[in-house]
């Protein structure tokens, strides 16, 4: 844990879309760290090596699970093994997350109760809550029926806005406060996002950071074969502060820029 405990801090552990065809590539998974609190946003594919690496998995005060499409929950999996056979005595992990999640796990396995052996899974609640020294406040986007983009901070200061998928980049704009890091997908690049598909691309993106002045900007989950310097370039355009494209093993103090 971190020694300052007015840090706050993000460690990219994957970055992934849904495919990919970049070595080293995993689903998305975002550890945040303050004082003695960790919590991690999302579990995406092929992320848990890079979990343990990070962090004793077992010390995580809460994952926060954004919506239950695999590339955001799958390695949830790995991590109830972990947790069921690995330690003796087995520990036991928080998971919020949209209702269904554990029956989705469980169906997987044809297992009843598999789930529930070593992770507590509850919904979001109705407004903001603690976790620890964080607060963490949850707003639903457009994607899925039940996504949510999620605000984590840790008292007064800028604290980081994570999009999860979002289809609709105004519904992020009453979680960000200015100086905040957004965390946002870019999908589609420079564009266009294709009817009926429910993600971003870097203009939608830089309409939303000119209104709401986040202090820095970091685009995440951008699709195979895709440009990956041009949509930072017109996000870039579009805010005063640092834009970048996240890599697997980034880490990013966010009361600086
Ligand atoms: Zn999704
Ligand atoms: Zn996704």
């Amino acid at each position: 844990m971190s020694a300052d405990p007015s840090l706050l801090e993000l460690t990219v552990l994957g970055a992934g879309p849904a495919w990919s065809d970049r070595p080293g590539s995993s689903g998305a998974a975002y550890l945040v760290r303050h004082g003695e609190t960790a919590v991690l946003l999302d579990l995406g594919q092929g992320s848990f090596p890079r979990l343990i690496e990070a962090i004793e998995p077992s010390t995580i005060d809460a994952v926060l699970i954004s919506h239950l499409h695999p590339d955001h929950f799958i390695d949830l999996v790995p991590l109830r093994h972990y947790l069921a056979y690995q330690l003796d005595p087995p520990r036991r992990v928080r998971v919020v997350a949209p209702a269904g999640l554990a029956d989705r796990i469980d169906a997987l396995h044809d297992h009843t109760g598999f789930t529930a052996a070593t992770l507590d899974c509850e919904p979001y609640p109705s407004g903001p809550f603690a976790i620890g020294g964080l607060t963490i406040e949850a707003r639903r986007v457009t994607h899925t029926a039940d996504s949510h983009a999620i605000r984590v901070g840790g008292g007064d200061g800028p604290g980081l806005v994570y999009s999860g998928d979002c289809g609709v980049a105004a519904d992020l704009a009453p979680l960000i406060r200015p100086g905040d890091t957004l965390l946002v997908e870019v999908s589609f690049g420079v564009g266009p996002v294709p009817a009926g598909s429910f993600h971003l691309d870097a203009p939608a993106i830089a309409d939303l950071v000119a209104s709401t002045r986040p202090g820095r900007v970091l685009l995440t989950h951008l699709q195979m074969g895709l440009d990956r310097i041009a949509p930072v370039r017109i996000v870039e355009a579009a805010v005063d502060g640092p834009v970048s494209l996240v890599e697997p093993g980034d880490v990013f103090d966010l009361r600086r820029t």
